[in-house]
């Protein structure tokens, strides 16, 4: 049994997003914790938070996976940039407390100019002051397709600010697989050799999620454009070979692909059934 699900929108609450994920046959999901372009956060009503959870537990939900705003940098070279990305990233996590045991997904950052090892300084000095011993929430790594100066899109990047963490515990990695291939990492034709890569520079163990993503573009593009599943590069035989993968078994799988409704309904039926080929 797999956990797939799509990005959903927060707008009504948690146990709205529990019940739409149901009607989408999902049994996970992703969400942002604001506005993704930024902006303030609602307030989280905790009677709905508990509604969620018995949706959650009766359906028996797999992890669920909050999205940072896209607007976060924490690398940014604008002092006022990273304040606001620091500030951002330590309330999202003060509010994922309300759900605890799931995972913080963010972009690392861009290093605008400064440079792969001050952008990477930068992300771990955000990390080490945020994250909390204490704390019920993996925060995840997300990897990058390598556009512009995004760090993450080697593995090697993503080790680096792994290795820079203090809280060990609550850090990972999720994949995405339209970046990772538009990084040049071919998980279509040599999927065994691209996890033996990540195994090698990261360790299979840090790997928490996937987003479920095919790509407008041929490998190593470097462009991160969001294809439905099937119908760009990547294409519906290697989503099966991803899915069925026992190193990747028990993670959630989430689905950002350019879709509206039935599309991500259809979508998590295709991925449920190619697990079953
Ligand atoms: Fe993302
Ligand atoms: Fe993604
Ligand atoms: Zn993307």
């Amino acid at each position: 049994m797999i956990y797939v699900g799509n990005h959903i929108s927060s707008s009504k609450g948690f146990a709205a997003m529990g019940r739409q994920a149901l009607k989408l046959g999902a049994n996970s999901f992703a969400f942002f914790t604001r506005n993704p372009r930024g902006g303030s956060a609602k307030a989280i009503d905790p009677a709905d938070v508990q509604a969620y959870l018995s949706i959650a537990k009766e359906h028996a939900f797999g992890t669920i996976v909050a999205h940072a705003p896209y607007t976060l940098n924490a690398c940014s070279s604008k002092p006022e940039v990273r304040e606001f990305s620091w500030r951002t990233f330590g309330e999202d996590l003060e509010r994922m407390e309300y759900i605890p045991g799931n995972y913080y997904n963010f972009h690392p950052g861009s290093h605008v100019g400064q440079g792969m090892k001050e952008g990477i300084r930068w992300i771990t000095q955000m990390l080490n002051t945020h994250l909390k011993p204490n704390q019920h929430t993996t925060v995840l790594l997300e990897t990058m397709a390598g556009k512009g100066s995004e760090v993450g899109g080697r593995f090697e990047e993503l080790k680096a600010i792994l290795d820079g963490v203090e809280q060990k515990e609550h850090i990972g990695i999720c994949l995405d697989t339209c970046h990772v291939w538009d990084a040049g990492y071919d998980i279509v034709g040599h999927l065994e050799e691209v996890l033996e890569e990540f195994d090698q520079v990261i360790g299979l163990s840090w790997l928490k999620a996937l987003h479920m993503n095919d790509s407008k573009n041929p490998l190593g593009a470097k462009k991160d454009r969001h294809a439905r599943i099937g119908e760009g590069h990547i294409g519906v035989e290697a989503f099966g070979r991803i899915v069925r993968h026992s190193a990747l078994k028990g993670r959630p799988m989430i689905l950002e692909t350019p879709n509206e409704e039935e599309g991500w309904a259809r979508e998590i039926k295709l991925l449920r059934e190619q697990e079953e080929i």
